[in-house]
């Protein structure tokens, strides 16, 4: 099959593809995503996409990777499933490190958000071996961060924490604004988890511990936010950063960052975070000692959004679920809690769904690229085949000719040959017939040629030979046919020419071959010739009969001495 790989590409089709265009919208929509608009980014996207042409696998898998990318912060879980397991199809076939540990990197990613965490870790390794092989730093530090949110999903925050971590470092090494925010972003709301833990089992020193670092961090991702430009990025670091100050007890100063998550939300229309935002207010409350306006808050967010997405519903649950039970009201704190237990069986469920969908979809596509790979080996097989046939084809044209060539020439003088005198006689007689034409064959011969060979060698009877054809191709250029029939007999045709004429042609010939400087071959060289005459107009006159009666012509010569033209 290696062959096969040889070959020239498959002549690519004119689709008036502006590649440099492509590329620079590309570009744009990265920037406009790294600036926090991931819809209309992601649109875009969309749209170039379509556009574009199946056979730039380089491109789409590169739009695939971003999209893959983007869609998890739209809560599009498995269209981002499907564009990673497409992008690494196709990274995997062009075999491009880069895009490869993309395309891992957002399937870990999703994987992950899935509690897919065995995937998702497995995944983040394969990206992050790649990255390395690559020699890139800023996707290993990426591969990295996502094998800390496979932990997270996995419920191991302290392996998350340690990954993330370890990404911070490379990143920090690029300063590659996106992938530093990122983890410390992810850095701040693993703390959180592990404050959640560390006060869940009641481990004061491991708490301050988490709650120091929680707030650390989730203040250096909002410093980075604020950076960044983004408020979607400003938005959610707050709101970690908040959640830090409000575990740790600090309300004095989460108040003014709690407004400003609201403001923020609110303002730019993220509904989630808005939902979450207002929680955030009523945990407030509660902790100032006002748990009955908290419960109150918390009851009309659960009424007023009309399907909040599981993990919101979730939220609100708990906190209503913590806000009485702070009220002493008991029983509609247990009332809450069962509400939970039973929405994180339908959260399990929901995943489930999910996870079978994302698996499913991996199959198809990984299905669909195995057809079209098959396809394009077929083509490549069928196009191989073509190429075979047509160069076996023009080698045997070649050979034919050259069979044939060899079948009509004479290769000592480069005139034609017996075999083809014998052919091509009987066609000019009666041709000469049918147009009542005259025509004349000579046949000649060199005299004496023997004694030639045995004075001078074989070396020189040949090289007589050739320049008796050059003399007669020089001295009979009106002949219609030429041939060497013999040893050193020649034979001319001449077409529409007496007898009478020939002989006088013939006879300036024989004075040629006198006149020839043999002594510049070999000295002492003295070459003659006898020429025999016959023809006239062709009645019922059998070519052989007048190859016969010139034949006796050239006898005739012989005996008369040699030397001269005798017409029959
Ligand atoms: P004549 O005047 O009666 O024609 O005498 P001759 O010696 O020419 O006649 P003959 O036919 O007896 O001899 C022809 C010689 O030509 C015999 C052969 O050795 C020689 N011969 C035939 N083919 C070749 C060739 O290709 N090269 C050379 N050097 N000699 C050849
Ligand atoms: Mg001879
Ligand atoms: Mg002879």
């Amino acid at each position: 099959m290696s062959d096969l790989l040889d070959l020239p590409p498959l002549p690519a089709e004119d689709t008036g593809f502006d590649a440099a265009a492509f590329d620079r919208a590309v570009l744009a929509q990265r920037v406009r995503a790294a600036a926090g608009d991931y819809q209309a980014s992601s649109e875009t996207l969309e749209q170039l996409l379509r556009a574009c042409p199946a056979a730039e696998l380089r491109r789409r898998a590169e739009v695939l990777a971003l999209l893959a990318h983007q869609y998890p912060r739209l809560g599009r879980l498995t269209a981002s499933a499907r564009c990673a397991t497409e992008a690494l199809g196709l990274a995997e076939r062009l075999g491009d490190d880069t895009l490869l540990a993309d395309a891992l990197t957002s399937q870990s990613f999703v994987y992950g958000q899935l509690l897919m965490g065995r995937e998702a870790l497995a995944c983040g390794m394969r990206a992050l071996a790649t990255a390395r092989r690559a020699g890139d730093p800023v996707r290993e530090a990426w591969a990295l961060n996502r094998i800390g949110v496979a932990y997270a999903s996995l419920d191991n925050p302290v392996q998350a924490c340690a990954s993330t971590e370890q990404a911070l470092e490379i990143a920090a090494r690029t300063s590659e604004a996106e992938v530093l925010f990122s983890c410390h972003n992810n850095l701040a709301y693993f703390w959180l988890r592990r404050v959640e833990d560390a006060s869940a089992l009641g481990e004061t020193a491991a708490l301050t511990e988490a709650l120091a670092s929680a707030r650390r961090t989730a203040e250096q991702a909002t410093a980075l936010a604020r950076r960044s430009g983004s408020p979607f990025k400003v938005a959610v670091a707050v709101s970690n950063l908040v959640n830090a100050l409000l575990a740790g007890g600090s309300l004095d100063a989460a108040l003014p960052l709690l407004n400003e998550f609201g403001h923020l939300s609110h303002d730019h229309g993220y509904r989630t975070l808005a939902v979450e935002a207002d929680a955030q207010r009523a945990v407030f409350l509660r902790l100032k000692g006002e748990p009955r306006q908290a419960a109150r808050i918390l009851e009309a967010l659960l009424g007023a959004v009309a399907e909040p997405p599981p993990k919101l519903r979730r939220l609100l649950i708990r906190s209503l679920y913590e806000t009485h039970k702070a009220c002493g009201q008991y029983r509609e704190a247990l009332g809450w809690l069962e509400e939970m237990v039973g929405l994180d069986r339908q959260i399990r469920r929901d995943n489930l769904v999910l996870q079978t969908e994302v698996i499913l979809i991996r199959d198809q596509v990984e299905q669909a690229q195995a057809r079209a790979d098959s396809a394009v080996a077929d083509a490549r097989r069928e196009r191989a085949r073509a190429v075979h046939l047509e160069t076996e084809q023009q080698r045997l044209r070649e050979h034919a000719m050259a069979l044939d060539r060899a079948a009509h020439e004479d290769v000592l003088t480069g005139l034609h040959n017996r075999r083809h005198a014998e052919f091509a006689l009987p066609l000019l007689v009666e041709g000469a017939r049918m147009a009542g034409q005259v025509i004349s064959i000579a046949t000649l011969d060199v005299d004496h040629f023997k004694k030639i060979n045995g004075t001078h060698g074989h070396a020189v009877g040949d090289a007589v030979l050739q320049q008796l054809a050059q003399l007669l191709r020089h001295r009979l250029r009106s002949a219609d046919l030429m041939a060497r029939i013999g040893g050193e007999e020649f034979l001319a045709v001449l077409v529409g020419i007496a007898p009478q004429q020939a002989a006088e042609i013939c006879e300036r010939l024989r004075l040629a071959v006198v006149e020839h400087d043999w002594a510049a071959v070999t000295p002492g060289l003295v070459v003659r010739v006898s020429v025999g005459i016959a023809g006239g107009t062709p009645q019922q006159q059998q070519a052989d009969e007048l190859l016969n009666r010139a034949d006796l012509a050239l006898y005739a010569a012989k005996r008369a001495g040699r030397n001269r033209v005798h017409v029959d």
